[in-house]
């Protein structure tokens, strides 16, 4: 499939964009750069300030991340492994039984994971698929943990339905500004996808979005995309701060790496935005140093995928963030009340 051949047919859940005016403010942009421009130290101990006033400092959300279908998506995102207008090599895959993926969800519970998230790489969900993918939400919350799923675009029928089966969170990430967005994606718009995050809140299921740093955009687009989010009904209840993690095969396998400080200052700045969000370090964490992880976990992140794979690309692995929780004196997030009754 060619870059664009969906634009014009777009037969979705959410293809007409209702929105009028720029997903970020123009104040809200221009306050942010403030922030983001302070000095290092002062940002560092803004961020943490804020944090502490909302989060223990020292614990971190730990979630898990299982790929329930895997390729042959028909988006056009240009980071994306799995697109099927990249040619990555990697074989589709059908969608996954429901017991195995009720079984690997109980293996990462007992390895401690909170949080298991089920991403498919869908343009959006077929009703078809809707069974499964709801007993899949059935069977992990009967295991007493969180659940979370990333498949698209949604109906406010099939949002409904997966908000009955008890879906805790739903991730759809913006990946970047909406002036940069085009550069990325052209099957979908930015609208579509503050129209799927829309959808989900009013569904009453917990929003998930964040983005990408590395796909060749600039500061001020890290700036605005940060204040898309904040600027949200209300902000996402968590945010995902990606590193692109490039793959041959994809438009942006050649990108520029971003520099570590930028990628702080970026994590300090979603957690000033977002005082209450739960901010994660997510792909690209495998390529950073002990350093740049400690780094960020000072300006507020508290939430990382643990795992050896994300949903293609490598993770950090289990032995590492266990020996870098025990040199920083970090713990596991404990699970919300009402799910750790479950657990028991
Ligand atoms: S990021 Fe998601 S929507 Fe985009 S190509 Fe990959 S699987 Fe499809």
């Amino acid at each position: 499939m060619r870059r664009g051949e969906l634009i014009d047919g777009r037969d979705s859940a959410n293809a007409t964009a209702t929105r009028s005016g720029p997903a970020a403010s123009a104040e809200g942009i221009a306050a942010a750069e403030k922030i983001y421009e302070m000095p290092f130290a002062d940002l560092l101990f803004r961020a943490q300030t804020v944090h502490r006033a909302h989060f223990d400092a020292n614990e971190i959300q730990t979630s898990r991340l299982l790929s329930i279908k895997t390729g042959g998506c028909p988006e056009d995102c240009s980071y994306c492994s799995q697109s099927a207008c990249n040619e990555t090599g990697l074989t589709a895959s059908k969608l996954m039984e429901v017991q195995r993926v009720v079984d690997e969800a109980a293996r990462a519970k007992a390895e401690g994971a909170t949080r298991w998230c089920m991403g498919a790489a869908w343009r959006s969900p077929k009703e078809r698929d809707m069974p499964t993918v709801l007993a899949m939400v059935r069977g992990v919350k009967a295991l007493g943990m969180e659940t979370c799923m990333t498949l698209g675009m949604l109906t406010p029928g099939q949002a409904g339905a997966l908000a009955d089966a008890g879906l805790d969170y739903y991730n759809h990430n913006v990946d970047t500004s909406e002036d940069f967005y085009p550069e990325v994606v052209t099957t979908r718009t930015y609208a579509d996808r503050l129209d799927t995050l829309d959808t989900v809140r009013a569904a009453g299921i917990k929003v998930c979005s964040g983005g990408i740093l590395g796909l060749g955009e600039g500061v001020d687009d890290r700036i605005a995309m940060l204040v898309a989010l904040a600027e949200l009904p209300s902000p996402p209840d968590s945010v995902p701060i990606n590193m692109l993690v490039p793959v041959e095969g994809t438009p942006l396998a050649q990108a520029p790496k971003v520099d570590p400080l930028d990628f702080v200052r970026v994590v300090a700045l979603a957690r000033i935005l977002m005082p209450t969000s739960w901010v994660r370090l997510s792909a690209g964490r495998a390529e950073m140093s002990d350093e740049t992880q400690a780094l960020c976990f000072l300006a507020g992140a508290n939430s990382i995928f643990v795992g050896d794979t994300l949903l293609t690309t490598g993770n950090a692995g289990e032995d590492r963030d266990a020996a870098l929780f025990r040199r920083l004196g970090l713990r596991p997030a404990r699970l919300p009340e009402a799910l750790a009754e479950v657990a028991e």
